[in-house]
């Protein structure tokens, strides 16, 4: 069976790992460099690791597998008649393919936009880089996870780092988890402007509604917008990414999507563990078992500076702490989310109570 999966990202990397050996796998990966972890991509910018420890895999770690890595190949098209993947290189058939195209980093809509910098590669790392040496200081945009694994390393790198988020909490929790958050990141040195929205950017500096921001180097690192366009040009449905039922099949016989691209009851997974997650369903969906991915629990861990934070389940509504570093969210009695904040060993053990909803006394 000719498994083809387009995208060497943590979710099609993990695929192909899986089934390599029973499956005949094919990566179609657009960029020229085998698979490197967008996580670090904040720790390489301060200078915490050099670009090598990037790459967890080398080239000869897919030859070893079996795995056919076609880098530099951008895909064009998929036939679902003919069952072709058509790219830039020629044509490649497929029994089974998995479009795992990920997403781009969303540029702000405003005037000047062309002054903002975004993050999502390792050539965007290195532009950012090469900038900061030079100006010693950095504006991001955003307040999620990017803009904060991103701020903490930097300012805990030496550099001087502002954060400007439109909204009044952090990756949104509620205020007083949020403040926790904020002020660890305030004792690594970096300034928060919350509230604040951006109206336009020049060469030095931002206008938001609450004054001009100097600050040469600005990058956003608010929100991604899926790579939905391969699936539909195919003719492949989509909303806001590539829509795909709970067994990760797309509109199309034999076509599925995972990761950042797809669109999940209404859920684009967002993060490296759900996008491995879902790898991790859709290789025993193929290898003949009955799974299914439940995109309605979500979990993540974080690290901002040296701050660890994780974000289990659902974390809105009543929430109460249970000891100094957890704050656990309910529905009746039954748990639904936590945050985690700092100590991150029961965060686990938490993951499993809230996945199998538990009760408090349970868990
Ligand atoms: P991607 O990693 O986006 O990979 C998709 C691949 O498909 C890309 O290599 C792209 O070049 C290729 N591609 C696209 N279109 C085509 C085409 N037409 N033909 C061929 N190839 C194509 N997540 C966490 O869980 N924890 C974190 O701490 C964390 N930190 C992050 C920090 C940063 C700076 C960034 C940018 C992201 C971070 N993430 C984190 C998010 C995480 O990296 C993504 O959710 C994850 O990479 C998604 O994996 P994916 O396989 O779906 O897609």
């Amino acid at each position: 069976m000719r498994l083809v999966i387009v995208g060497n990202g943590p979710g099609g990397v993990e695929l192909a790992r899986r089934l390599a050996g029973k499956f005949d796998v094919t990566i179609v990966e657009k960029e020229n460099l085998p698979h490197y972890s967008k996580p670090m991509l904040s720790h390489y910018i301060a200078g915490f690791i050099p670009e090598e420890r990037l790459f967890p895999h080398s080239i000869d770690w897919y030859v070893e597998k079996g795995i056919n890595l076609l880098l530099g190949t951008e895909a064009k098209l998929i036939d679902r008649f003919r069952k072709v993947l058509v790219t830039e290189e020629g044509e490649i058939p497929y029994d089974i393919l998995v479009v795992a195209t990920g997403a781009r980093a969303r540029e702000p809509p405003i005037k000047g936009k062309e002054h903002i910098l975004t993050l999502r590669t390792l050539g965007d790392a290195k532009l950012i880089k090469e900038r900061l040496e030079e100006e010693g200081e950095i504006t991001i945009l955003g307040g999620g996870f990017i803009a904060l694994e991103l701020a903490g390393n930097l300012a805990k790198a030496g550099y001087a780092v502002r954060v400007i988020h439109r909204g009044e909490t952090l990756l949104g929790l509620d205020e007083e988890t949020s403040g926790i958050i904020r002020e660890k990141l305030e004792e690594t040195g970096v300034k928060f402007h919350l509230g604040t929205g951006i109206l336009s950017a020049d060469e030095k500096g931002l206008s938001t509604d609450k004054g001009y921001i100097r600050g040469k180097l600005k990058v956003c690192a608010f929100g991604i917008l899926p790579n939905r366009e391969l699936a539909m040009k195919s003719g492949i449905h989509a909303g806001r990414g590539i829509l795909v039922d709970e067994h990760l099949r797309t509109s199309a016989k034999d076509v599925y999507a995972i990761g950042d691209c797809a669109e999940v009851g209404g859920i684009i997974g967002g993060t490296a563990k759900a996008a491995v997650e879902q790898a991790k369903v859709l290789s025993k969906i193929l290898e003949g078992c009955e799974e299914r991915y439940d995109p309605s629990f979500r979990s993540a861990f974080f690290k901002f500076a040296d701050f660890s934070v994780a974000i289990i389940g659902k974390t809105k509504g009543h929430g109460e702490w249970i000891d100094g570093n957890t704050k656990v969210f309910y529905d009746g009695d039954k748990l639904t989310g936590a945050a985690v904040l700092g100590d991150l060993r029961k965060a686990m053990r938490l993951e499993k109570s809230i996945k199998e909803g538990l009760s408090l006394d349970r868990s």
